[in-house]
């Protein structure tokens, strides 16, 4: 079986697929000044020119969004359940 980029595996992280045509909308904020203590909990593969990462700092989580020739975005700072919660529907598709 021949595996297709957007299925591959080896030495690859997560493709995000293309959201849903009702993806709910992110409200994405401009990156703020990191925290001191910022820790990266997961991220998508970097061989995509959008990255997303899952970031704990100050006992709060944020997603951020990375593209190649953008500034890098931000969500808000929420609770980790609700971090991971919006991780798991932006790795699905529902939420982009
Ligand atoms: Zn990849």
């Amino acid at each position: 079986m021949t595996l297709t980029a957007t299925e591959g595996h080896a030495d690859h992280g997560y493709h995000v697929p293309r959201p849903n045509r009702d993806a709910e909308l992110v409200r994405w904020e401009p990156a703020t000044a990191a925290e001191d203590r910022r820790r990266v909990l997961r991220w998508t593969c970097r061989c995509r020119s959008e990255v997303y990462y899952l970031v704990s700092a100050g006992g709060r989580g944020y997603i951020e969004r990375r593209r190649v020739g953008e500034a890098n975005v931000q969500t808000a700072r929420m609770r980790h359940a609700e971090v991971a919660d919006l991780w798991e529907r932006i790795l699905l598709g529902q939420a982009r």
